[in-house]
């Protein structure tokens, strides 16, 4: 098996000298487990966070061992009837070609003739963290304006097209001319270049004149305090991440205007995807059936071979993508 592992804990933007690529012998399989071959591997931005020795909902990497994620693959060898070979499962493996599973680790994929890598992208979590995070952290109605960060990739643009479905109003921010184009093609109604403006909060005033009910927060710093600015009263936000703070060497200053949580009598909600796994079939049946309709789309921006692994998660920080970011192996 040939892994990625974690070889220094990063600070800042992490670099290749943290990760080093192992080669290792894998130990023959046992009764009751299975050879894995991996085909798609997810890198995500919470796998920073992950990187630091600190307590959070999810434990730290840990130094020497494979970048743990999500994963894609197909059984090629197998001691486990409920796993014969062939079988495609999805894994939490990581950053490796090929493991051993006793099985307790894999999900079987759905029986269909879509593409496998949907199932860690539209279908998969974060497809869910964009539908959860809108209709069950929040409950977005049609009149709400709706404002999404990171609006170009996977979970803001799922996020953007499943409130314009629900007949919201949405305005978002991405970071180039190219995204803007592309999601404004997804049916956004105003679209922010926050690489450009001058003034966020001016542009986003300019968006949505109404102001803001519904903030999909991806992003924190500029953008949360912009959000915050343009909040109508009884506004929600749903804090789904905040990538602009994830490579920070030191503590970044909180945005200056939190007294409008208050005065504007706003509700806040942080949420981890994990806690709303019990709602995938619901999810999937409305995802699948929006998508065979033709109502709802995704792009996938993809990197090819385990040694390109490094630079497509790399590159989530500087906006490489569009949609969701994958290594196909
Ligand atoms: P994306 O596909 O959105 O990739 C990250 C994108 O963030 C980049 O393409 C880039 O686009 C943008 N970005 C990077 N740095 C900055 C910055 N400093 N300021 C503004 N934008 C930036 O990743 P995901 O869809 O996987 O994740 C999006 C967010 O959702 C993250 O915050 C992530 O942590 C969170 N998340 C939360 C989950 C949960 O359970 N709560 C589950 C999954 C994801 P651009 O070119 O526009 O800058």
């Amino acid at each position: 098996s040939r892994q990625i592992h974690l070889a220094s804990r990063p600070t800042g933007l992490p670099t290749h000298d943290n990760f080093k690529t192992v080669e290792q012998e894998l130990p023959e399989l046992q009764h009751g487990q299975v050879l894995v071959k991996n085909a798609w591997l997810s890198v995500d931005p919470y796998m920073r966070p992950r990187m630091i020795d600190r307590k959070s909902y999810i434990a730290p990497l840990q130094l020497n061992e494979v970048i743990e994620g999500g994963a894609i693959g197909e059984v090629i060898a197998s001691n486990n009837t409920q796993f014969p070979v062939g079988t495609q499962v999805s894994n939490l493996a990581g950053w490796c070609t090929t493991f051993i599973s006793d099985g307790t680790d894999l999900t079987p994929l759905p029986a269909s003739d879509l593409p496998a890598h949907l199932f860690l992208g539209m279908l998969g979590m974060t497809g869910l963290t964009a539908w959860a995070g809108l209709n069950k952290v929040i409950q977005l109605n049609a009149d709400d304006t709706v404002f999404v960060s990171a609006a170009s990739g996977a979970v803001g643009s799922i996020a953007c097209q499943i409130a314009k479905l629900k007949g919201c109003k949405v305005v978002a921010s991405v970071g180039s001319d190219e995204k803007a184009q592309w999601v404004k093609s997804l049916g956004v109604d105003a679209v922010i270049n926050y690489k450009t403006v001058d003034n966020l909060t001016e542009a986003l005033k300019q968006a949505a004149p109404e102001g803001i009910d519904v903030y999909f927060e991806n992003v924190g710093g500029e953008h949360l305090e912009a959000a915050l600015n343009v909040m109508n009263d009884y506004g929600r936000i749903s804090v789904c991440g905040m990538i602009a703070n994830y490579n920070a060497e030191t503590p970044q200053p909180g945005p200056s205007n939190l007294f409008f949580i208050n005065s504007k009598k706003l509700t806040v909600q942080g949420f981890i995807v994990i806690d709303y796994f019990e709602h995938y079939p619901e999810f999937l049946a409305q995802m699948t059936e929006w998508m065979q309709a033709g109502k709802i789309t995704s792009e996938v921006t993809i990197y090819e071979g385990l040694d390109q692994t490094v630079d497509a998660f790399l590159g989530l920080f500087s906006g490489k993508n569009k949609g969701k970011m994958l290594v196909k192996l």
